[in-house]
């Protein structure tokens, strides 16, 4: 099956069951400060869960286009080294505003991936999860849907940790969340990796495919949970990682929307089409680049428009190294285009834009790159230990161009570290400077920094109110 024909059986299994279809919101929320872009299917229909907004229908079904690149949910740092995790990638999602719950959201979930009609998946390989004291989702899973009681795996609230099953979701310290249930597939054990909740997790043996949240709460500000006006369903499915098991591959890279954007890759950069992990990097970035740039973004030193610069800067990086000539990665996106322009009629329109904006970065970042990375290795013949030191990272985002996180993936092909409170030290130095000398001083960084704070909130926020909670059942 083809990725999409996958996105429209989809839409036509949820639209059967009376949902209807919603067209993906765009990267960039609609009134939403919260939020740096669109991130999961929920986000457009926020206010509906709040109770806040009344729509025509009370189910809906969509294919939402998502960016985790920064806030709360980050893989930037995930792309290269996992087979299932994209800085962009499509979220199926099926949606009840106030209408059904849990009993109905898990038997539709299971119905759409093992009928014969839909996916046909074997049941064997499916594995669930579901949060530690939803005794009710348990009971469904095993004595209605019938899948064996020790396939179902509790698991409970880690705060966010990076790798690791979390079966609260939320899409971000503040607004709607609730627990969930998670859906895993096997795809066998030639591939490292172990059950959700093992040391092992962070391996692509086991891959969550699908997560069904019982929406319940909103979360304010000051922490408190806040019982919504009535329980409802969010779910997200990510295209890429399901096409993979219809299309017996293991990785999302091996995947119909990727094989042309790696041979364009190759060809931009002059490198063979082999299984460098550089070329995956480029293939990822450039859909989260030209989807963002469609979406209005462009690239700055601060907010939105510096994530948009720092992954384009990663991109030029991983074709450095694959030795690029000159400026390679605009010329990637008319595979993209001919690849998805027809489902997203948005890459159509704004190819050329797309285009111009990305050479134009390229080429101002090209003139300091190679001289930074020279700096670089320098310094690097000097270290002692496995730490960069905050002053390297700083002098090389500083006169370079060179932002934390690219020194930092550099860093790791090497077993090394960056020193980043060293580094926000400098930049805080920095700032202090430009306020003496009463300059202009843009904070050319204010998102990083904004980024790990609101993080380490999170989590002690998390840890504190998942003591509080009251699992709902359905019809309660
Ligand atoms: P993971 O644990 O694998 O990082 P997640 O728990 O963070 O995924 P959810 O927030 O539950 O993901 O999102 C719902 C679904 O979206 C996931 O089950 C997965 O299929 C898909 N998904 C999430 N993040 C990514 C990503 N970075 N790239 C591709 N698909 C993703
Ligand atoms: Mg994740
Ligand atoms: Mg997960
Ligand atoms: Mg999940």
């Amino acid at each position: 099956m083809k990725s999409a024909e996958i996105r429209e059986a989809f839409f036509r299994f949820f639209e059967e069951k009376g949902h209807t279809r919603v067209a993906s919101s765009s990267l960039i929320p609609a009134n939403d400060p919260t939020l740096l872009f669109t991130n999961a299917g929920m986000n457009q229909f926020k206010d509906c869960f709040l109770g806040l907004e009344k729509r025509a229908y009370t189910r809906a079904v969509t294919s939402q286009k998502c960016v985790r690149a920064g806030g709360k949910h980050n893989d930037l740092e995930n792309v290269g080294y996992t087979a299932r995790h994209h800085t962009f990638f499509e979220m199926l999602g099926n949606f009840s505003f106030g209408d059904y719950f849990k009993r109905d959201a898990i038997h539709y979930a299971w119905e759409f991936l093992t009928s014969e009609k839909w996916l046909n998946l074997p049941k064997e390989k499916l594995w669930v999860t579901i949060y530690e004291s939803d005794d009710e989702a348990h009971d469904i899973w095993v004595k209605e849907v019938g899948v064996p009681a020790e396939r179902v795996i509790r698991i409970g609230d880690n705060g966010g940790a990076p790798y690791a099953s979390d079966n609260f979701w939320a899409m971000g310290d503040t607004g709607p969340c609730g627990p969930c249930s998670e859906i895993f597939y096997d795809h066998g054990e030639h591939i490292w990796g172990g059950l959700p909740g093992s040391p092992e997790e962070d391996g692509d043996r086991y891959i969550e495919i699908w997560n069904n949240v019982f929406m319940q709460f909103n979360r304010t500000a000051d922490g408190e949970m806040h019982p919504l006006p009535a329980p409802s369903v969010d779910t997200g499915m990510g295209l890429e990682r399901i096409s993979a098991i219809m299309q017996h591959v293991n990785s999302n890279y091996d995947i119909d929307l990727f094989k042309s954007l790696l041979s364009a890759v190759a060809q931009a950069t002059g490198h063979v089409n082999d299984d460098n992990p550089s070329l995956k990097v480029i293939a990822d970035h450039i859909r989260s680049c030209s989807f963002l740039i469609a979406d209005g973004v462009v690239p700055s030193n601060d907010g939105r428009g510096y994530v948009l610069r720092r992954i384009i800067r990663r991109a030029c990086r991983h074709g450095h190294k694959l030795g690029a000539q000159g400026s390679f990665f605009y010329k990637v996106v008319a595979a993209l285009v001919e690849e998805m322009g027809e489902a997203f009629p948005e890459l159509q329109h704004n190819q050329a834009q797309i285009e111009r904006v990305l050479k134009t970065e390229e080429e101002q970042f090209a003139k300091t790159l190679e001289q930074g990375l020279r700096i670089l290795e320098q310094d690097l013949e000097d270290l002692e230990g496995t730490v960069i030191p905050g002053a390297i990272v700083f002098k090389l985002y500083d006169t370079y161009g060179f932002p934390m996180d690219l020194t930092a993936d550099i860093a790791r092909e090497r077993d090394l570290t960056v020193d980043e409170e060293g580094f926000e030290r400098e930049m805080e130095a920095q700032r202090e400077r430009a306020r003496s000398a009463s300059t202009f001083g843009i904070d050319y960084n204010a998102l990083v920094k904004v980024d790990s704070e609101t993080e380490f909130l999170g989590y002690q926020k998390h840890q504190a109110n998942a003591k509080v909670l009251m699992i709902l059942k359905d019809g309660e």
